[in-house]
């Protein structure tokens, strides 16, 4: 992950404590740790039925944005996509191919006092301006383990008294001065070693037949494996896209910041094959039209930030990497990758045509059949990234409601888009409430709620982001009305019951 630059007032004036958003999410039932009731597991989580909603839209949105109605291009004509769903666990070889099995490692230092392990790139050395004290590394981008370890470990001193380094670029010889983020002694990091982010898992019934296999640490290799298939079974022709959504899995060292870096989370990746001499054209085009997506879709472009990686930080094969960043609460006011955009040539496909002994050129009838292997642009984005970026920009505090705050989703992906609430539990309201919810559902994700007081329902549906509430009342049996209640400004009106369904429509428009 990397930060840049950017300040926002608000954000610095009002910050928003990760801790509400967390609770708010296991109270509403959004996100839980896996494994609760067992006391959880690090790095893994739940997904809640509402979390789950709103992981289903996002997943459904991003789909139908790539595959079902994929963007014009530029000669004016919508481009084609395809989609594919491969398996998690793939022939060994896919992986060494890929150059996962022995290159998808971390640089990683051990506490010899604690036995804790974290990844060098991700620890900062605070070296002091006074060159008697220790020096003190700290986890990155954690301000919360930053004040303590300070408190604890330098009383008085502040961030300013310290010059920060990576401790990728610190010399093994000062590692002796330096002390562990949770070490009492100075000294106790081990050089860094790699270490291998696959999961490993044991394929076939009885010990001795078993072969090691991988669990897939990204959706990608599935689409490079299967691109002869889909070429040789559909009506495709360069350029298009492979696109597949799901689970990839990672043995993250320091899983942290909530669900942002996990050891299982799931991904939205496209593939785009094209002629060579088009992929730099095809990489801004997908450049553009990823950043559109993210703010379609809710996110306020002043939290978004497009970051061309700088030439020393791109991998050897790839000819330009943008990162799509998102402005969270816990790297304000830096950014944190939500999307990777890779113009990645035709490293992928070669290696596996290399590999597999599988010819994987292109015959280009369009192109006096010249025979070339294709570059690939490939967006990559993180499904449950999006997911906590949607719920942190969405999460907005308002002393002046019941709740306390709500959920401003984006209609289009708020879990439930109504709430049909009869003021009584009992009588006939709850009769014509759900006679509306039994004419709304087909259309609508729509929550019926009957009991509690109507001010603790009201509450629940602001904290759960529902943008409109319908309450059915006295008056609906005399007058045949309903008051309609907006989210954001808590507006009421009396609207005709018959027309709830057409004002919905129109609202979600
Ligand atoms: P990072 O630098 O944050 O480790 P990455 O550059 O390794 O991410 P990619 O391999 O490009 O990530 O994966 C594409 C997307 O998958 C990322 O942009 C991110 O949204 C998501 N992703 C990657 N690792 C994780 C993880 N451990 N937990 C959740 N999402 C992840």
């Amino acid at each position: 992950m990397q930060a840049a630059e950017n300040t926002d007032q608000n954000q610095e004036e009002n910050p928003i404590d990760m801790k509400d958003i967390v609770s708010l999410c296991k109270r509403r039932g959004f996100i839980f740790p896996a494994s609760d009731i067992y006391g959880g597991i690090n790095g893994f989580w739940d997904y809640g039925p509402l979390g789950t909603e709103l992981k289903n839209n996002l997943r459904d949105y991003w789909w139908k944005s790539m595959v079902t109605t994929p963007p014009v291009g530029p000669d004016g004509h919508p481009v084609q996509i395809v989609g594919l769903d491969s398996a998690i666990i793939q022939n060994p070889e896919v992986w060494v191919a890929s150059g996962h099995v022995g290159g998808f490692s971390d640089p990683m230092v051990d506490c010899k006092e604690t036995q804790k392990r974290y990844r060098a790139d991700h620890l900062i050395a605070l070296k002091p301006k006074e060159e008697s004290s220790p020096w003190i590394a700290i986890i990155e981008d954690d301000e919360e383990f930053l004040e303590k370890r300070l408190k604890k470990t330098a009383k008085g001193k502040s961030i300013t008294d310290f010059d920060q380094v990576n401790l990728t670029d610190v010399d093994l010889a000062d590692y002796g001065k330096i002390l562990a983020p949770d070490a009492k002694e100075v000294g106790t990091l081990t050089e860094p070693k790699e270490f291998n982010l696959l999961f490993e898992t044991g394929v076939g019934a009885s010990e001795q037949d078993k072969t090691t296999a991988y669990l897939r640490g990204e959706t990608a290799q599935g689409i490079f494996i299967n691109y002869k298939n889909v070429l040789d079974s559909s009506r495709v022709k360069m350029p298009f896209g492979i696109a597949q959504v799901g689970k990839a899995f990672r043995n993250e060292v320091n899983p942290r910041n909530y669900i942002f870096r996990s050891r299982e989370f799931e991904q939205m990746e496209m593939e785009w094959f094209c002629h060579p001499d088009e992929a730099p054209k095809w990489f801004e085009f997908w450049k553009e039209e990823r950043q559109k997506f993210w703010q379609k879709i809710g996110l306020n472009s002043d939290n978004i930030l497009m970051r061309d990686h700088a030439a020393d930080e791109l991998v050897f094969y790839s000819k330009g990497t943008c990162d799509i960043e998102y402005k969270y609460p816990f790297t304000a006011p830096d950014f944190g990758e939500l999307e990777g955009i890779a113009n990645r040539g035709d490293y992928d496909l070669t290696q596996h045509q290399e590999h597999s002994k599988t010819k994987l050129e292109y015959l280009d009838p369009e192109r006096n059949n010249e025979k070339y292997l294709p570059h690939v642009i490939e967006p990559a984005a993180g499904l449950t990234r999006g997911v906590l970026a949607l719920i942190c920009e969405a999460y907005t505090p308002d002393p002046n409601r019941p709740s306390g705050v709500y959920l401003n989703f984006d209609p289009k992906m708020a879990p439930k888009k109504a709430a049909i609430l009869p003021l009584m539990a009992k009588g006939e309201h709850p009769v014509i409430a759900e006679k509306l919810y039994m004419a709304l559902r087909e259309e609508f994700a729509v929550d019926l709620d009957i009991k509690q007081n109507i001010g603790k329902r009201y509450a629940r549906q602001d904290e759960i982001g529902t943008p409109y509430c319908f309450t059915i009342d006295d008056e609906t049996i005399s007058d045949g009305t309903v008051t309609a209640r907006e989210r954001n400004t808590m507006a009421q009106e009396r609207i005709p019951l018959d027309k709830v369904s057409e004002y919905l429509r129109e609202k979600l428009k």
